[in-house]
This record gives C-alpha cells, sequence and structure tokens, in this order.
C-alpha cells in the first residue's frame, strides 16, 4: 500500500521524513537545540556500492546496496541487512533511524544502521545469494566488524546469509562470530532468537494491557501477518488466553468468531501458504481484517498498512505494532485523536534485537545462556522499558509513541553530550 494513495498531508511523508516527524515532536519536549537535532537525524555515515556478481548462466549482474550508520554514540551500530527489488535509499535511512530508536528505548548499548541490496532473490539461486553476500561483505568491510557495525538478517535474509557473512569476513579479516547476530546456533547463534520478537510483541502487549485496566483471559486478538512475528505473536497471545479471531498473510486470511484453533493453524500453515481454505474458520480480506471488532490488533506485516483513510475504520482499543511502520503518520493522528492506544513499533518488536545484543554478549564471552535465560532477560528488558515509556507518556500528557521516542532520544543526547568534547555546555 503507498503512503501517498491517502490525501492526509502527513501520509505524503516519505519514511523517513515519517520517523523525523515523531522525532521531532519529541525532540521540542526535550527542549534541543537546531544543530542537536539535525545531528540525531542525519545519519552519521552513508555507504553506497554496486555489487558486481557472477550469475550462474556464466553472465554479470551489477547490484546497488546500501549500508545507512544513523548513530553509535551509545555503543556500536546494530541493523539488519534486506534483500528485497524495492530497496531505496531513503528506506534503508529511515530504518537505520529507527534501530537507533530502538536500541535506545530498550537500553540496549547499541546504536542504529540498516542495510539492503536491490536484487531480487526469488529470482536469484542459492549459488548467486551466497557470491553477492561475499562480495558485499568485502565492500563493507572497512566500516562493519564486532565493536563497529553488526549486520543481522533482515527481509529475505537468513541464518544460511550470516554464515557466508562470518565466513567471509574471517578471510577478509578475522575469524569472529560477534561481527554479525542471527547466525545458526551451530556457529554462534542464540536459543531464543527466533521467538524473541513475537514474545516481545506479547510482553509489551500485555503491559499496556495492564496500564489500561483491560482484562486478558478471553479477550481477543486480531494479527496481520503470519510469518516470524505474527506466527509467533499468534502463539503466545492463545497462550495467555486470549482468542485469536483472525490472522493473514499475503495472500489473505482466515477468520474465527470464536477463536482460531492456533497451534492446529500454525502445523497447517507449515505447509499450506492459503489461509483462507484453513478448516477452522472462514476467509477474510487483509482489508476486513484490520477492520474487525477486537480489544488488540497487532500488525504485524507490512509498513503502512493503516493510514489515515482505514484508520476512522479501526474497531480496537490497542494497537501493537509487530512490523516496522505499519501505521502512517496520518493514520497514527486519526487514530491518538480517536484514543487509540498504541504500543510502538521501536519498543513493541524490539525483542529481536534484544536477542541480538544477548547473542553478541554469548559470542563475547565464549559462553552460551540457556533458552529460559534468554527469554527471561528479554522479557525483564522489555517490561523495563515499558514501565519507562508509561511512565513518560503520564508525566507529559502524550501519546505512548512520542513517550518511546521522548526516552530513546533523552538517551542518545545524553549519551552525545557526554562523548563530545565542549559539547554539552556550546550546543545547550
Ligand atoms: P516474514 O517474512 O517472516 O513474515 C511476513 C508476513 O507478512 C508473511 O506472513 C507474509 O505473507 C505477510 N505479508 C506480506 N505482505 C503482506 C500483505 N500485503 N498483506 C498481508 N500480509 C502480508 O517477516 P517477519 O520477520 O515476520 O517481519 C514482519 C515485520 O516485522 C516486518 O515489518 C519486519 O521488518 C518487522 N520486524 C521483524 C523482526 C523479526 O525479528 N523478525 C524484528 C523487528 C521487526
Amino acid at each position: 500500500m503507498s503512503a501517498t494513495a491517502t490525501t492526509h498531508p502527513l501520509d505524503k511523508l516519505s519514511t523517513f521524513e515519517a520517523v523525523n516527524h515523531h522525532l521531532k515532536a519529541a525532540a521540542r519536549r526535550l527542549e534541543l537545540s537546531d544543530k542537536e537535532v539535525h545531528l540525531i537525524t542525519r545519519p552519521y555515515r552513508e555507504l553506497k556500492v554496486e555489487l558486481p556478481v557472477h550469475l550462474d548462466n556464466g553472465e554479470w549482474a551489477i547490484f546497488p546496496a546500501y549500508r545507512v550508520q544513523h548513530n553509535n554514540v551509545r555503543g556500536p551500530f546494530k541493523g539488519g541487512l534486506r534483500y528485497h527489488p524495492s530497496v531505496t535509499e531513503d528506506e534503508v535511512r529511515a530504518l537505520a533511524t529507527l534501530m537507533t530508536w530502538k536500541t535506545s528505548v530498550v537500553n540496549i548499548p547499541f546504536g542504529g544502521a540498516k542495510g539492503g541490496v536491490a536484487c531480487d532473490p526469488k529470482k536469484m539461486s542459492e549459488d548467486e545469494l551466497e557470491r553477492l553476500t561475499r562480495v558485499l561483505v568485502r565492500r563493507l568491510d572497512v566500516i562493519v566488524g564486532p565493536t563497529v557495525d553488526i549486520p543481522a538478517p533482515d527481509v529475505n535474509t537468513n541464518p544460511q546469509t550470516m554464515a557466508w557473512f562470518v565466513d567471509e569476513w574471517a578471510q577478509v579479516a578475522s575469524y569472529h562470530p560477534g561481527v554479525v547476530t542471527g547466525k545458526p546456533l551451530e556457529i554462534g547463534g542464540s536459543k531464543g532468537r527466533n521467538e524473541a520478537t513475537g514474545l516481545g510483541v506479547l510482553v509489551t502487549g500485555l503491559d499496556a494491557m495492564k496500564r489500561l485496566g483491560m482484562k486478558v483471559e478471553g479477550s481477543t486478538v486480531v494479527i496481520q501477518g503470519f510469518g516470524n512475528v505474527g506466527s509467533f505473536a499468534a502463539k503466545f497471545f492463545h497462550e495467555a488466553g486470549m482468542k485469536v479471531l483472525a490472522v493473514s498473510n499475503s495472500l489473505g486470511g482466515v477468520f474465527n468468531a470464536r477463536g482460531l484453533d492456533v497451534p492446529n493453524l500454525i502445523r497447517y500453515s507449515e505447509l499450506n501458504r492459503d489461509l483462507g481454505k484453513f478448516h477452522g474458520g472462514e476467509p477474510i480480506s487483509n482489508a476486513d481484517l484490520l477492520e474487525l471488532r477486537c480489544d488488540v490488533l497487532a500488525p504485524s506485516a507490512l509498513d503502512n498498512a493503516i493510514n489515515a483513510k482505514n484508520a476512522p475504520k479501526i474497531d480496537t482499543k490497542l494497537i501493537v505494532e509487530g512490523a516496522n511502520s505499519p501505521i502512517t503518520a496520518g493514520g497514527d493522528q486519526v487514530l491518538t485523536e480517536r484514543g487509540i492506544h498504541i504500543v510502538p513499533d521501536i519498543l513493541a518488536n524490539a525483542g529481536g534485537v534484544t536477542v541480538s545484543y544477548f547473542e553478541w554478549v554469548q559470542n563475547l564471552q565464549n559462553y552460551y545462556w540457556s533458552q529460559d535465560r534468554v527469554l527471561q532477560e528479554l522479557t525483564d528488558i522489555l517490561h523495563t522499558a515499558f514501565d519507562e515509556v508509561a511512565t513518560a507518556a503520564e508525566q507529559n500528557q502524550v501519546s505512548w509513541r512520542e513517550a518511546a521516542f521522548i526516552v530513546a532520544v533523552r538517551r542518545v543526547v545524553a549519551a552525545q553530550r557526554l562523548r563530545w568534547y565542549g559539547y554539552g555546555k556550546k550546543h545547550h
């Protein structure tokens, strides 16, 4: 869905401008100077490279690739690497920026970065993807490293991609599993990484329900997206005693007013893409799914799913953003005016990067944790982060989204003022 399809002025912002729209509201509350706002909105460094890759048919192809390093005052740059035909500099910049605020709001010692290669992995063989990844590592080698910038999987990249990354890094620099996260368990990955983001959606969602005085048992939840985030979120909400009314993927969804049998649906989806044919419910379109009456809505698929046009029809009390930027700035304004509470993406889906942080810690220590320890430490971090955001929202009388930016920006600016000689005195 294109943000420009609606007429609301805020929906015309690019993804990067939309992130900074939310950030600037927080910056005004924190009374930052114009120079400080400039520094925290603009990326620290942007790399654009062209990757020449040998194809299986003996030809060459050249793929544009980007790595945007947004901010590293609190620790090494951190963020995923996506392979997708629609990757643009603006999108990578927006996602890098979001990573800075995500790592800050959950208070893990990383900054923010993102990378992307404009390619169509669905049309490439495994060998071509391996060669592409290895060329990419050689082009990135001067700006990444275990204490500098630590990539991870994102859209269309996976633990295998990270394994190639580690191996190529060992050739061009030295062997260190901490050069990336999201690795297979056999070469230094962390237990608990698969379920981390879905668990984070549950933990922050339940914290939000508690704050709003909502009952958990028997309340209803609708989830868009049934991939890594959506399917684990559905599993955990179901296990918490909530009724999962509907879920969907890119082909459409399935609805059952009495609640879906989630364990069975997960088994079904491992073999079948068309969720609408699941016999435990009836088919529903993605557009209708978003407008179902429910207590909690968790958009966990794609960006801009909710905008100023469909926001008036959303019929829920609480939205937990499993995906990155699932609500446009215009949609956010409409929903907030309607009194619908939103747990913002930088908090709700920070479970993944938090376990990535645990993976990196384990790699540095060469000591590996149990799954229980990973998930318990993740839960503790997210409870603390939610409390800080909800408290900041109450103190400043703002939405949870604006409060999350207040918490995140305050932390980054405090570090910036401490690290830069004379900066604090001259610029504030
Ligand atoms: P995934 O590829 O595993 O799953 C994506 C799901 O969305 C699939 O079910 C897909 O069919 C569905 N989808 C795609 N287009 C759709 C459409 N037009 N309408 C409805 N559904 C559609 O991806 P994921 O890892 O679950 O990530 C989902 C979102 O969460 C993305 O925005 C991603 O950036 C964000 N996110 C993921 C993680 C993580 O750890 N996986 C962490 C933070 C944020």
